[in-house]
Parts: C-alpha cells; sequence; structure tokens
C-alpha cells in the first residue's frame, strides 16, 4: 500500500547510461527508467523525496481508489470499507479534496465524470461544466477597444465564474446510483473541516506562489494567508468552519441548498460586487443550472475500445482521434525508446488539435462534427500526413464529412494547469472516472462560505472571431466553455479493464495518450505507464519533461526539424486497471495521491 521503491539502484550502471547517453551512444531507456525520474527540486512545488520516488504499482482484490490527495483517498477507501460503492465514494472525495486539495476543485466547479454501471453494463458520462450567465455576451474579455484582455486580468475576479456543476453532479449521481444514505457520506470532510487538517506540501507551495492574487480579495487573504502577508505553511492544521456550515446545509437539503438560498445569494453577490473585476454571475444562473448525461465518445485502437468525453470536452474526440492515427503505425515494434515513436506522437498531436482549435466547442450551441472526425476515412487521410522519421511540415486542421457544414475559425483558448482526477471502483465493479475542476490553481481566487469559485469561463477563446468567421469556442450565454478534461474509460470485450485520467490544462490530452500507449502498446506496466517522462507537441514546438530522460530526446528532435523546449509538466495521472487477477493502481509521481485498495 505505501510507495515502495521499484528499481534496484545501481549506481554504477546508471552512471554508465547517463555517459552513454550523453555521448549520443544510446537512446534513453524510457521503459526501463520509467518509474523513478521525477526530482523533487524541479517542481516550484516541493513534496517529499519518498513521495516522488519509485513506486510500485498497488494491487487489491475487491475495490479500489486513486487519488490526487491521501486525505481524500482514505475518506474514499472509508466508505468503500462501509459497504458503500462508486458513487457513495465520490461524495466523499470530493467533499473532502474541496477541502485539503482546494486549489484544484470543489464546490464552486465543475467536472467531467465517466461511469461504469456494472449491473447494467453500460458506459456513461455526466457533463457538470460551468456555464456562462445568461447575461454574458461574445465580448466579456475583450477590453473597450475589442482587444482580448490579458490574462489573469480576465481570471482574478467575477468575470471568469460561471454556474458551478459539482454539487449538481454529487447528487444526481447519488441518486441514481448511490448506496449509503446521502447524509452519511459528509461526515468525514465535516470534521476534517471543523477539527482541522494539516496542510500538504503541495497546497503550501501552490499558496506561496499565488500569495499576491490571493491577497486581492478578503476571503483568500484571511483564510489562505498569515498575518504578514505571506502564505501559510506546510504543517500548519487549518480549519474551516464556513465550509463545515456549507456542507451541513447541501447534506440536509440537497444540492438545493446550494442553488438557492443563502449560499447562491452569496456567490452571485461575491461576483457581482468583485473588486476591480466584477461579473454578471446572478442567481438565476444558479437555480437554472443542469448536469447533462452524454454519450460517451469511443474509438477502436488495438483490440480495445477506448472511451472518453465529448462536447464541450475536447477530451474524449482528441485523444480518439491521435490513437485513430496512431493505429496506422507500429509503435509496439518502434518502443519506447525510439524518437520516431514520439515523433509520430506529437505530429498525431498537432493534428487533433488543429482539429480541435477549428470545431470542438459545447454541441449544444453548434454542431460539433464528433463522428466525423472519429471517422476511419478521414482518420486514414490525416494518418497519410504522418511519416515516421519526417517532420509533419504544417498541422492545418482538417475537413471531415458532416451533416451541417459550418465555417467556424481558429479561436485561442489558454489553459493553465490545475485541477484533479480521481479513479473509484468498487466491490460490484462500478466505476467513476472524474475529472474535477475550478480551472486555474484557486480558480477566480473568489472564496464563498468556506469553497473556492472557479474561472472556467477563461475557457473560452478571448477572441470571438477570426478574420470574418465565428470562433466556434466563443462566448456565449448559457454555453459550456471547450474543455481539455479527459476521463478515459478502456474496455476490452464490452468489459473496462483500465480507468485513468489527469489534470494538465491543454497538456492532458496528450498525458492521457502517451500512458495509453505505454501501457497498451510498450506493455509497461500502469505505474510505469504513469510516471513516464513526458514529450509532447501541441503546437510546432516539441516540448520535454525537465528533470526526466524525455529532455534526452531533445538532440534527435532537432535534428529532425523541431523547436525543443524543456520545461516542467505537472500531471497529475491516477489511474486503475481491472485485470482478471483483481484491481492495479497507480498515482502520478508528481503529485501527492495514492491508490489504496483492497
Ligand atoms: N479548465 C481546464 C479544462 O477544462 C482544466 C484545467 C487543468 O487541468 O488544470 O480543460
Amino acid at each position: 500500500m505505501h510507495p515502495r521503491s521499484s528499481l534496484p539502484k545501481v549506481p554504477f550502471l546508471r552512471a554508465l547510461l547517463v555517459l552513454a547517453l550523453s555521448l549520443g551512444l544510446a537512446s534513453p531507456a524510457f521503459a526501463e527508467q520509467a518509474s523513478d525520474l521525477v526530482s523533487p527540486e524541479r517542481s516550484t512545488v516541493s513534496v517529499p523525496v519518498d513521495a516522488v520516488q519509485a513506486r510500485q504499482p498497488v494491487h487489491a482484490a475487491h475495490w479500489m481508489v486513486a487519488v490526487a490527495n491521501p486525505i481524500a483517498a482514505e475518506a474514499g477507501a472509508e466508505v468503500l470499507r462501509k459497504g458503500g460503492n462508486a458513487a457513495d465514494a465520490t461524495v466523499a472525495i470530493q467533499t473532502v479534496l474541496g477541502l485539503v486539495e482546494p486549489q484544484s476543485s470543489g464546490l464552486g466547479g465543475g467536472g467531467f465524470l465517466l461511469y461504469w454501471d456494472a449491473a447494467r453494463r453500460r458506459l456513461t458520462t455526466f457533463d457538470a461544466r460551468e456555464t456562462a450567465p445568461a447575461a454574458a455576451t461574445p465580448q466579456l474579455f475583450l477590453d473597450e477597444h475589442g482587444a482580448p484582455l490579458q490574462f489573469y486580468d480576465a481570471v482574478v475576479g467575477g468575470r471568469s465564474v460561471g454556474a458551478p456543476g459539482t454539487p449538481r453532479l454529487l447528487e444526481l449521481l447519488h441518486n441514481r446510483y448511490g448506496r449509503l444514505a446521502w447524509p452519511d457520506l459528509f461526515g468525514k470532510a465535516i470534521d476534517l473541516a471543523e477539527k482541522g487538517f494539516v496542510v500538504s506540501p503541495r497546497l503550501a507551495g501552490e499558496i506561496k506562489g499565488d500569495e499576491q492574487r490571493l491577497a486581492r480579495f478578503d476571503g483568500t487573504r484571511n483564510y489562505f494567508l498569515k498575518k504578514d502577508g505571506t502564505g501559510i505553511d506546510a504543517g500548519t492544521t487549518l480549519t474551516n468552519p464556513a465550509y463545515a456550515a456549507t456542507l451541513k446545509k447541501i447534506r440536509d437539503g440537497g444540492a438545493e441548498a446550494f442553488y438557492k438560498g443563502a449560499i447562491a445569494d452569496d456567490i452571485a453577490r461575491t461576483v457581482q460586487h468583485a473588486p476591480g473585476n466584477p461579473g454578471v454571475l446572478s442567481v438565476q444562473d444558479l437555480a437554472t443550472y443542469q448536469v447533462k448525461e452524454r454519450e460517451p465518445v469511443c474509438e477502436p485502437y488495438r483490440g480495445y475500445r477506448v472511451c472518453g468525453m465529448g462536447p464541450p470536452s475536447s477530451g474524449g474526440i482528441a485523444i480518439g482521434q491521435i490513437l485513430g492515427l496512431l493505429s496506422h503505425f507500429d509503435l509496439a515494434k518502434l518502443g519506447p525508446d525510439d524518437p520516431q515513436s514520439w515523433q509520430l506522437m506529437g505530429d498525431a498531436t498537432r493534428l487533433a488539435y488543429a482539429d480541435r482549435e477549428r470545431f470542438v466547442a459545447d454541441s449544444d450551441f453548434l454542431p460539433v462534427p464528433t463522428q466525423g472526425l472519429l471517422d476511419p476515412v478521414y482518420l486514414a487521410k490525416r494518418a497519410a500526413l504522418l511519416k515516421a522519421g519526417t517532420r509533419l511540415d504544417k498541422a492545418e486542421a482538417g475537413s471531415p464529412e458532416w451533416d451541417h457544414a459550418m465555417n467556424t475559425g481558429d479561436g485561442n483558448a489558454l489553459e493553465l494547469p490545475s485541477t484533479s482526477h480521481f479513479v473509484v471502483v468498487d466491490q460490484w465493479g462500478n466505476i467513476v472516472s472524474m475529472t474535477t475542476t475550478i480551472e486555474n490553481e484557486f480558480g477566480s481566487r473568489l472564496m464563498v462560505d468556506g469553497f473556492l469559485l472557479n474561472n472556467e469561463l477563461t475557457d473560452f477563446s478571448f477572441k470571438t472571431r477570426d478574420g470574418d468567421r465565428p470562433v466556434a469556442n466563443r462566448v456565449e450565454p448559457g454555453k459550456r466553455p471547450r474543455s481539455t478534461m479527459a476521463p478515459t474509460v478502456v474496455l476490452k470485450d464490452g468489459k473496462p479493464v483500465l480507468a485513468l485520467g489527469s489534470p494538465g490544462g491543454a497538456m492532458i490530452v496528450p498525458f492521457v495518450a502517451e500512458a495509453l500507449v505505454a501501457n497498451l502498446d510498450w506493455g509497461m506496466d500502469l505505474q510505469k505507464a504513469v510516471s513516464l517522462p513526458h514529450a509532447m507537441n501541441r503546437s510546432g514546438a516539441f516540448e520535454l519533461e525537465a528533470g526526466t530522460q524525455a529532455a534526452k530526446l531533445g538532440d534527435a528532435l532537432k535534428r529532425l526539424g523541431y523547436d525543443v523546449k524543456v520545461e516542467d509538466m505537472n500531471s497529475g495521472l491516477h489511474a486503475i486497471a481491472i485485470g482478471p487477477d483483481g484491481l492495479t493502481g497507480a498515482a502520478d509521481p508528481r503529485r501527492e495521491g495514492v491508490a489504496i485498495g483492497e
């Protein structure tokens, strides 16, 4: 259950390998080195060394959770131990995450959830994406001259806040599938909020990096900063009585107690009176918020079906397209140590992202050609643009066949990482794979009744037109901003075999696609697949994860004509595999998460 070192440390061999690599004599040994490549010092948010070193996958027979924070993971485990199911555990995990990892997700945010209903053998998806207020216009993120606002000028304050989806999602999920009584699922979060929880190194690091923005508003300043204006330290015991009071209202009154009445009034007032940057979210926007159940988006890959979230997320389509393109190449033969594997994955991502920028937005507002974008004939044509060992010159959006042609232009949404992903498998085989977010770290930095409000609306494209064409992902009243979140469930012969996802803003899709290729094509165990150093190409330049063997791909990629950037990459992959011998869980060593099972 505890992280242990999976690789024998053989300093001499390691030194030899490093020497060979530096002399260009060997290609980076991704497969062997995958699980202990992350060094703590390269991250701005440091986590204890033992939390980022090599890990073993966790095995269990009956149930399992994989969550980005150990306290929240334990809350889920407790529910499952008591005979609760995946829906019950989700309520406990999310309410605790909102307390102990408040920078990433919570009641004031939204998310996407895949649910495998074991009894009905059915996979479904829930869209709890935040929604633009009825009073929002396409000009929301333009200044008085029609120019796009600076990103953080838009984020911090009321303008970026959409109607949250998370409380309604928890209630809907529990009403539909839950086993334990709703009030019994709140005990842990209320208790921790009242008695206090210990601030983790990661949370303290995020606070320190954001002191100036957190100081802008009374709520966040008083909660996250000390009297001298610096952030609270790791190890501090923090209570949040306002959050406990909010949870009690939801426990006793259901989600209705959040969307109508005192809490809704507080949200609308805080947004509309945010100093310097007010927004237009109203109590009506909250009262009318709805979670939408949608069909999963699935793509065949190497004998599996990889299923994910459709619009308004681009996650399912983009991962489906990348895998569909890669299925034309023998990645297993190339293997993880061949730069050509990464070049193909990178160029496939570029093609998928070109389509995404042109076509994908909230499908309740414009026709998104989901089927056309995943059509095998279309993908075969696009795959013909890719060649192992030759850089794809230009990645432009394609022309999928579809019914309602709509001539939209390219948008410019910027997504920076915070967010959380967790997976639950219960003793009956029900599965939750949920990516949950308030968008940027600490969202809009507005805090109401013990929780942070999202800044999800900045996931819209700020620019509304591309020449004379409207941008698909422009702001419109009641619309949901396009997401990259990619909660995923992989099926084999109609049965789930793997569930995973990650935070990471626009890097989410390559993070998840890499882990899928590592596990399904390269046969890496789940922990290695999750720990694998990242290398991706979203826009022409190859981005390589700093402080890992991925940076060693740089020379080979430069020779192929790519610009190369080496940078920190903050994935938070959490995954559970369901095999004939039980469950296997993995948690990304870049964060604080754990997998727990019995
Ligand atoms: N808001 C982003 C999205 O919906 C997620 C942000 C993140 O992963 O940090 O795609």
